[in-house]
C-alpha cells in the first residue's frame, strides 16, 4: 500500500494549484488576432528572410532576457529544478533557433529536379512556400519548448501563427503572452491565453495547418474540427513508450538511464519510458539497481531534492495515486519501490511496480485483463516492470497494444535489438538510452499510428509547415507535345505504346 503523507506549509501547492487560473479570452479579441495573424501573412509580411532572421533572433533574445523568469514560472507550475528547465526547455529551442538560423538560407533555395526524356526540354524546381497561418496549440508538459520549438519551424517556413499555450500550465502562460508580443512581431505571432472554450473558438476558425501536442482524445476533437476546413494537422500525441531490457552485464547503467528518463518533470514526458520489459529473473536485480540509481540521483528522500519535479495538478495526483493504491498484490502489480504520495504538495514517489507475467503477451489488453496502470499512458513517475518469457514476448506485448511513440533497447544482443526495429512500429527507436532522439534536430520527431500524425524538428519543421511547390518551366518552341496531341497517327500511336512501356 502506498504512504501518503500530507505535509502543510502555509498555502499548500495543492491549493495554490487550485487557485490559479489563466485568463479568459473574448471571442471577438480571439477573432481579432487570428484575422491579424491572416492579414499578415497575406500583406507577405513573414516571407522575406531577412524578417524570418530577425523573429527567430527576437525569440532568441525573450529567452536570453527572460530564462529567470520564465525558469520561475515553470517552478512555480511544475516545481522543476534550474537545470532541468534550462536542459529541458531552454536547450532545446535553442538549439532549433540555432540550426534554423544556420540553415535558413539552404532550407529556402529551390531545388532542381530531373524531368523525363519525352517532356524535355523543360527545367523542373521544387520551390518551398509558407503555407498561411499555423494554430500551435500546446500542452502543459514542456510548457515552454511545447509552444516554442514548433513556433521556430513555423517562422523559419515565413507562416504567421496563433499561438496557444496550456492552461494547465498558468504561471508560464501568463508570461509568454506578456513577452512574445514584445520580442516578435505581434500582428504575426498573436498568443491567446485560456482553456477548453477559447481552445475551441480558435478550431472554429480556418487555418492552413495546425499543429498539436497533446492527448490523444483531444488529438480527435483537433482533428475533427480541421477536416471542416480541410486543413493538415501535425499531431504530436503520446501513449506508453516501452523498453526492452535484457543487458545483464550492464544493469547499473541501465537502471541510471532509465531513472533519468522515467523521474525526470516527475515523470511528465511524453517520450518517457512507460514500462519496462525483463525476463523474471532480472525483475528483482533490476529493482535492486533502480534503487541505488534512485538514490545517486535524488538522495534517499527524492521530496527534498531541489531537483525533483512536482505533479502539475491535483487531479493528475489522484490518477497517479489510483495506480498506486490499486497495486495490492492482487492482479495491478506490487509496489517495488517508493509509492509514497503527498497530496498537498502535488509529490508523488519514484514508484517501481513489479507486475505479474502476463498469460498471453500477445493478447488484446482489455479491462478485465489488464490493470490500469498497463492501459493508460501512465504519465508521472510510475515505473511498472513486466516480466515476460523472452523478446519474442516482449515483441508480441509491443504489438498487441496503439503504436508507441518511441521504443527503447538496452539488449546485449544485435539480433535481439534488430527484430525489435524490423518487427515492431513506433515513432522512433533508441538504443543504449532513452530521450535523446528529441534533441537531434537531424532527426524527425514524431509518431506514428496512434502516437501521433507528422514529424518535425530542424529541417523537418521547414518541411513540416511548407509547401514544397513543383515549377515546371517549358519551352513553347520545339513544340515536342505535339506528339501527345490529336489526330492520332499511326507513328504516334507506335510512339505512345512505346513510351507507355507497352511495346
Ligand atoms: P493539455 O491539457 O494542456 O491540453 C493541450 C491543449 O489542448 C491545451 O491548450 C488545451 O486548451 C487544449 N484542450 C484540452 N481539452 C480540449 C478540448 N476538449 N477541446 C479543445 N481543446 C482542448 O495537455 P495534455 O493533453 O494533458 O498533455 C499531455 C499529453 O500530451 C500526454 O498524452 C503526452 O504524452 C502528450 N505529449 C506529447 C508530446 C509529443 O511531442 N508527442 C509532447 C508532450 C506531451
Amino acid at each position: 500500500m502506498p504512504s501518503t503523507t500530507t505535509s502543510s506549509p502555509a498555502l499548500s501547492r495543492r491549493a495554490r494549484r487550485e487557485a490559479d487560473a489563466v485568463p479568459a479570452t473574448a471571442p471577438a479579441t480571439i477573432r481579432a488576432r487570428v484575422d491579424g495573424a491572416r492579414a499578415a501573412f497575406a500583406r507577405g509580411a513573414s516571407r522575406s528572410l531577412v524578417f524570418r532572421r530577425a523573429q527567430l533572433q527576437g525569440l532568441r533574445a525573450l529567452l536570453r532576457a527572460h530564462h529567470a523568469e520564465l525558469e520561475e514560472a515553470v517552478a512555480a507550475d511544475l516545481g522543476k529544478s534550474a537545470t532541468e528547465f534550462r536542459l529541458t526547455e531552454i536547450f532545446p529551442v535553442t538549439s532549433e533557433i540555432d540550426e534554423a538560423l544556420r540553415q535558413l538560407e539552404r532550407w529556402s533555395r529551390p531545388r532542381r529536379a530531373g524531368v523525363p526524356l519525352p517532356l524535355q526540354p523543360a527545367r523542373a524546381r521544387l520551390v518551398p512556400e509558407p503555407l498561411g497561418t499555423v494554430l500551435v496549440i500546446s500542452p502543459w508538459n514542456y510548457p515552454v519548448q511545447l509552444l516554442l520549438a514548433p513556433l521556430v519551424g513555423v517562422i523559419a517556413a515565413g507562416d504567421t501563427a496563433v499561438l496557444k499555450p496550456s492552461e494547465v500550465t498558468p504561471t508560464v502562460s501568463g508570461v509568454l503572452a506578456r513577452l512574445l508580443p514584445r520580442y516578435l512581431d505581434a500582428q504575426a505571432y498573436p498568443v491567446v491565453e485560456g482553456g477548453v472554450e477559447e481552445t475551441t473558438a480558435l478550431l472554429e476558425e480556418r487555418f492552413d495547418h495546425v499543429v498539436y501536442t497533446g492527448n490523444g482524445g483531444v488529438g480527435r476533437i483537433v482533428m475533427a474540427a480541421a477536416a471542416r476546413h480541410l486543413t493538415p494537422v501535425t499531431l504530436e500525441l503520446g501513449g506508453k513508450c516501452p523498453v526492452w531490457v535484457d543487458d545483464a552485464a550492464h544493469l547499473e547503467q541501465v537502471a541510471r538511464q532509465l531513472a533519468w528518463a522515467k523521474f525526470v518533470n516527475a515523470g511528465q514526458t511524453c517520450v518517457a519510458p512507460d514500462h519496462v520489459l525483463t525476463t523474471p529473473e532480472l525483475v528483482e536485480p533490476l529493482v535492486a539497481a533502480l534503487r541505488r540509481a534512485i538514490a545517486a540521483l535524488w538522495g534517499q528522500d527524492p521530496s527534498r531534492s531541489p531537483d525533483f519535479g512536482r505533479i502539475v495538478a491535483p487531479r493528475h495526483l489522484d490518477r497517479l495515486a489510483g495506480y498506486i493504491e490499486a497495486a495490492d498484490g492482487k492482479g495491478a502489480g506490487r509496489v517495488a519501490l517508493g509509492g509514497t504520495v503527498d497530496r498537498e504538495d502535488l509529490y508523488v514517489a519514484p514508484t517501481v511496480l513489479v507486475m505479474d507475467e502476463p498469460d498471453s503477451p500477445g493478447a488484446a489488453r482489455t479491462e478485465e485483463s489488464t490493470p490500469a496502470v498497463m492501459r493508460e499512458e501512465i504519465f508521472g513517475p510510475i515505473l511498472p516492470i513486466v516480466p515476460v518469457g523472452g523478446p519474442e514476448e516482449a515483441i508480441a506485448f509491443v504489438g498487441a497494444g496503439e503504436k508507441p511513440l518511441a521504443l527503447y533497447l538496452f539488449t546485449a544482443s544485435r539480433q535481439v535489438a534488430d527484430a525489435f526495429v524490423e518487427r515492431t512500429s513506433s515513432g522512433g527507436v533508441v538504443e543504449g538510452a532513452c530521450l535523446i532522439h528529441v534533441a537531434t534536430p537531424t532527426l524527425p520527431f514524431g509518431g506514428v499510428g496512434g502516437s501521433g500524425i507528422g514529424a518535425y524538428h530542424g529541417r523537418f519543421s521547414y518541411e513540416r509547415f511548407s509547401h514544397e511547390k513543383p515549377v515546371l518551366r517549358k519551352p513553347l518552341v520545339p513544340d515536342t507535345l505535339a506528339l501527345m496531341r490529336p489526330p492520332f497517327s499511326q507513328l504516334r500511336g507506335t510512339l505512345m505504346r512505346r513510351l507507355s512501356g507497352l511495346r
